[in-house]
C-alpha cells in the first residue's frame, strides 16, 4: 500500500459525549483508541532494549509499550492499581510480540515509589536502557479561582515532581548510550485557561528536557521529549475536557481530526532508538497541524 490520506486515515466523525471518573479506563472508552495493538509493525529497531513507560496502560503511554516490544524491547509499565485490566491487555500484546512485559503498578505522587519502581523495573528487565515518562493529570477548570491547592498539587505531583525522582533513580542504573523520553504538548506553548496548572507542568517539562539534556548529555545519555497534540485518550472524558468539547475534540486541526495513539508510537521509538543518536534536548510535536515554537 502507498501514501494514505492523513484526513481520512482514521474518523473524523464526533465523538460521543461520555464521562469517567479519574483515571479512566481505556476498556470503558468509546471508541476505543488505536494503541497499534495490530496496525504497528516493528522492524527490529529497539532489539533487546530494556523500557520503562509510566502511563503505560492506556493511549498514549501503551501505544509506546507495545511499539517498544514490537520492535523487540522488553518492557515495564507503571499505571495506577485502578487500571489493573487495562495493563492486562498490554502485557498481553508486548507478549505476543514475544517480548517480556513487567508490570508494576503504583502511585507515581508517593516519591518512594518512585524509586521504587525504577529499581524493580532495572530488576526483573535485567537492566534499563530508556526511561519513558507518560503518565499525567488533567483537570479542567471554569476560571482561575477554580484552582485550588489540592488541584494544582495533584497536577504538578504527577505531571513534573516524578521527573526528577525517576531520572535521579535511573542515573544508577543507567549507562552511556541510555535515553529518556518526557512527554509534554501543545499546551506547553499554547497554554488555554481552563487548564492553567496543566499547561504549566507541560512548559516545565519542555524545559527540564533541555536542562537535563545539557547535563546528562556529558555522560551519553539523551533526552528528549513528545509534544502531542490531541489524542483520544481516557484523561480527556475524566475531567480533562469540559463535555461540551468532547464531540468535536481534535476537529479544528490542520489534518481535521484527534490523532489516534499509534500516530505518536514512531516518534517515541525514533527517540530511542539507535537512529537519533545525534538528537538529544528536543522536542517533537505530533499535533495535527499545531505549530510547537
Ligand atoms: P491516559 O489517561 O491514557 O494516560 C494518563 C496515564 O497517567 C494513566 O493511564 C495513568 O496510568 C497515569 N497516571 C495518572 N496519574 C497517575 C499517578 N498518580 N501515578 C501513576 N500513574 C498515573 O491519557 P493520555 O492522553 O494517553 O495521556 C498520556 C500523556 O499524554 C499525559 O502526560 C498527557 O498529559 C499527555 N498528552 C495527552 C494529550 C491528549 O490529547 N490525549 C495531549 C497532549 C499531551
Ligand atoms: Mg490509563
Amino acid at each position: 500500500m502507498g501514501a494514505q490520506d492523513p484526513r481520512n486515515k482514521f474518523s473524523s466523525a464526533d465523538f460521543p459525549k461520555q464521562e469517567q471518573p479519574v483515571p479512566g479506563l481505556q476498556k470503558e472508552l468509546d471508541p476505543k483508541p488505536d494503541c497499534g495493538e495490530t496496525s504497528y509493525e516493528g522492524h527490529g529497531r529497539l532489539k533487546d532494549y530494556k523500557m520503562l513507560v509510566t502511563g503505560g496502560d492506556s493511549s498514549i503511554g501503551r501505544a509506546a509499550a507495545i511499539a517498544y516490544a514490537k520492535e523487540g524491547a522488553d518492557v515495564a509499565i507503571n499505571y495506577l492499581p485502578a487500571e489493573q485490566e487495562d495493563a492486562e491487555e498490554v502485557k498481553q500484546v508486548i507478549e505476543e510480540a514475544g517480548r517480556k512485559a513487567v508490570l508494576i503498578p503504583g502511585d507515581l505522587r508517593d516519591e518512594q515509589f518512585n524509586y521504587d519502581l525504577v529499581e524493580q523495573a532495572h530488576k526483573q528487565l535485567g537492566g534499563l536502557d530508556n526511561v519513558t515518562l507518560v503518565a499525567g493529570h488533567q483537570q479542567y477548570r471554569d476560571d482561575i479561582r477554580g484552582f485550588d491547592t489540592a488541584s494544582f498539587t495533584e497536577t504538578f505531583g504527577t505531571n513534573v515532581y516524578p521527573i526528577f525522582w525517576t531520572v535521579q533513580k535511573a542515573l544508577d542504573y543507567f549507562e552511556a548510550g541510555a535515553t529518556i523520553t518526557l512527554t509534554s504538548s501543545v499546551q506547553g506553548y499554547n497554554p488555554s485557561p481552563i487548564l492553567h496548572d496543566y499547561a504549566a507542568t507541560k512548559a516545565a517539562i519542555i524545559s527540564l528536557t533541555k536542562s537535563l539534556s545539557e547535563e546528562l548529555g556529558a555522560q551519553g545519555i539523551r533526552v528528549n521529549c513528545v509534544a502531542p497534540g490531541p489524542f483520544w485518550s481516557p484523561l480527556q472524558i475524566s475531567g480533562g475536557q469540559p463535555q461540551s468539547k468532547i464531540p468535536e475534540f481534535g476537529q479544528k486541526e490542520v489534518l481535521g481530526r484527534a490523532g489516534q495513539p499509534v500516530e505518536l508510537a514512531g516518534v517515541y521509538v525514533h527517540l530511542a532508538a539507535e537512529e537519533s543518536s545525534y538528537t538529544t534536548g528536543q522536542v517533537y510535536g505530533v499535533t495535527g497541524g499545531t505549530q510547537i515554537d
